[in-house]
């Protein structure tokens, strides 16, 4: 059992089970991208140990750029869109995998996804350390999952409870 700041978590994914199915989705990457040269887009922060594990093993030429997104309320519609900051590689014409730490809703990920399209990219495909089922509003099609994961609150590896616990090496699940 760990404490992050006023909650407590218990262990949930450990270290080697993690590691072991992200260099499982590096060998599918390589296979599936060995002739296209791809430009990874990894969502900060979040994402930043999965992406970190997984680019270890992904051994095929490829390019790795980092974005983050910001939440502003639009004027036209009533949703809140994500803007996407920190991009500066040309889409057009690229085959794109945006690396994801989890995949709740699916709310930002579609607009991600939508946005990605309409600035030309040839194919845009999601690699998710996490994701849940339970949860998806927006349907979005994530073609590389590590873990499907119960509607529950988790942190570690990258994912945060208030901006703390994001250096922890293992995924912990909020405790009932
Ligand atoms: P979505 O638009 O899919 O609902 O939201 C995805 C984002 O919500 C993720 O990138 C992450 O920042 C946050 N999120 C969703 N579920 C969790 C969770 O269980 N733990 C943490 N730390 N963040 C989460």
């Amino acid at each position: 059992m760990i404490t992050v700041k006023d909650k407590t978590f218990v262990p949930f994914l450990e270290p080697t089970t993690l590691n072991a199915r992200i260099t499982e989705l590096a060998y599918e990457l390589n296979h599936d991208y060995h002739d296209k040269t791809p430009l990874f887009i990894v969502v900060l922060k979040g994402a930043f140990l999965f992406a970190a594990e997984l680019f270890k093993h992904v051994t095929i030429p490829c390019e790795i750029t980092f974005v983050r997104l910001a939440s502003y309320q639009s004027m036209e519609s009533s949703g809140r869109i994500k803007q996407i900051i920190g991009l500066e590689e040309p889409i057009e014409g690229r085959h794109v995998v945006i690396v994801e730490d989890i995949v709740d809703t699916g709310l930002t990920m579609a607009q991600l996804v939508r946005q990605l399209k309409e600035k030309g990219a040839e194919s845009v495909e999601v690699a998710t350390l996490l994701h849940k089922p339970e949860a998806m509003r927006e349907p979005v099609v994530t073609r590389y999952v590590g873990f499907e994961i119960e509607n529950r609150f988790v942190v570690g590896f990258g994912l945060d409870y208030d901006e703390q616990g994001r250096n922890l090496d293992a995924v912990y699940i909020l405790a009932d």
